[in-house]
């Protein structure tokens, strides 16, 4: 249709040089496109050409001092995609590859995320190209209070309430909300992922990892089968691969690989309780490398430069960062019987990838519906600040199953409505975009 090229066309010359950003919106407006075929008032408001452009885009420069007293600078971002449903919402990232066309496409993908979990949420997404590896905690505090020294004029609990996400865990979460209540005189719930004793949920370190999880299982019961037993190929070490594992183990599956930017370890005796403990010491408390489990556990293998598609697995779970599964990969995966891949990270398999996945017609839950429980646990903490009152965990991890088993039933009935059963990726996209469009509908043009 010629609109969505039309659209496309105006991105490509608007964003020249972001990839990832035309990459992200050219998924969802060709997966929408039977809505916009049907909906004349969509297409007169112009919905797409408002949605692809964010209604605030912050840069700025972060100067801070580091170790040895020499100024360094880097470059912060928040990008606010869309507050149709809700004050805008989404992580911050701090990694060398961040540039505005990342921070865009995943602002952008957090649009339709939040619109799919239910709750009051927009679309908004930041960070830095600051690399919090071999920084001591001091050059972290010291990084994220000049961070939050700009950042802090623009967002606040009713306007834009960042969160984590690729090296934004809970020390940096500390720092930046410590910075801002100095600023702001205020202690209010602008940031989500907190520390339990100062206004954090339960559950919320744990729900990115457990929500792919909760998304695989409602996948499998279309088939009438469990998790349990199932070979399970995971990516990444960070907060949503040890959780995706630890999920894992409690289901009886079987997760034999994790890894880092350095490479891949495959346990074919399965990672355990006390072999995860390790890799979140390694991780959280050390800021080591993935490679030393493979040193302290026998049986176990350490891969350089590669990532752990090649295993063979009956489930792959990508939780390390966007493109980590190339059509190559894909191929792979398929080859090996893999029949069931759960995106905890976002955008994490190319666009071929991706079709590959689509015509084979395995179980593919695509980020924005597999990983939505991260953020969804974020508006429970929200909804737990606003009231001043914390939730049990029992409550917390109920609610975040619910809001997962209602995501996969609204993307597969869309899907099916749309005429493409089992479609996930259309199913998600059209459920969310339907949202954000209608209320966008009805609040003008603004
Ligand atoms: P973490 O920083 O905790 O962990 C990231 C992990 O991925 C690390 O093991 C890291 O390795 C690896 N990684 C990062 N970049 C690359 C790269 N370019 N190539 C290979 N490996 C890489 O981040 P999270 O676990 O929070 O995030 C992982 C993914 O999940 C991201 O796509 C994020 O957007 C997504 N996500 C996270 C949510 C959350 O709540 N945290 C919510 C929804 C989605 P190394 O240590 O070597 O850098």
């Amino acid at each position: 249709m010629a609109l969505i090229q039309e659209v496309l066309e105006i991105v490509r010359k608007r964003n020249p040089n972001e990839p990832e950003f035309l990459q992200a919106v050219t998924e969802v407006l060709e997966s929408i496109r039977p809505v916009i075929d049907r909906n004349k008032k969509v297409r007169d408001a112009r919905i797409l050409e408002r949605l692809v452009e964010p209604e605030r885009m912050i840069q700025f420069r972060v100067p801070w001092i580091d170790d040895k007293g020499r100024i360094q600078v880097n470059r912060g971002f928040r990008v606010q995609m869309n507050s149709a449903l809700g004050p805008y919402k989404g992580g911050l990232r701090f990694h060398p590859t961040v540039y505005a066309g990342i921070i865009k496409f995943l602002a952008f993908e957090q649009v339709f995320k939040n619109s799919l979990t239910g709750l009051p949420m927009g679309g908004g997404k930041g960070g830095s190209d600051f690399d919090p590896k071999g920084k001591s905690d001091r050059e972290v505090m010291r990084f994220c209070q000049s961070f939050m020294t700009e950042l802090f004029r623009h967002i606040g609990p009713n306007t834009d309430v960042p969160a984590g996400d690729i090296g934004v865990g809970g020390r940096e979460i500390g720092y930046l909300f410590g910075q801002y209540k100095r600023l702001a005189n205020e202690f209010t719930g602008v940031l989500t992922g907190k520390g339990l004793s100062w206004g954090g949920s339960l559950i919320r370190p744990e729900a990115t990892g457990y929500g792919a999880v909760y998304f695989a299982q409602e996948m499998l019961k279309t088939r009438n089968e469990t998790i349990e037993g199932k070979i399970c190929t995971v990516s990444g070490a960070g907060n949503a691969a040890q959780y995706t594992v630890e999920k894992l183990i409690q289901c009886d599956a079987k997760p034999v690989s994790m890894s880092d930017s350095s490479g891949f370890i495959y346990d074919k005796n399965g990672i355990t309780e006390e072999k995860l403990a390790f890799v979140m010491s390694i991780k959280n408390v050390r800021r080591g490398r993935i490679s030393e489990y493979a040193k302290k556990f026998r049986g176990s293998k350490y891969v350089a430069g590669q990532r752990p598609w090649g295993i063979k697995c009956d489930c792959a779970f990508p939780c390390a960062t966007e493109n980590e599964i190339t059509a190559e990969d894909a191929k792979k995966l398929l080859d090996n019987g893999c029949y069931l891949v759960s995106e905890a990270a976002n955008m994490p398999s190319v666009p071929a990838a991706v079709d590959l996945f689509l015509e084979k017609k395995i179980l593919f839950g695509p980020g924005k519906a597999a990983n939505a429980g991260g953020v969804a646990t974020s508006g429970l903490e929200m909804s737990q600040n606003s009231m001043r009152l914390p939730w049990p965990r029992e409550e917390v991890d109920s609610r975040l199953r619910q809001i997962m088993s209602r995501i996969f039933k609204n993307s597969w009935d869309t899907a099916e409505e749309y005429g493409q059963p089992g479609n996930l990726v259309v199913g998600a996209n059209i459920a969310g975009f339907v949202k954000v469009a209608d209320a966008m509908l009805d609040q003008g043009v603004v």
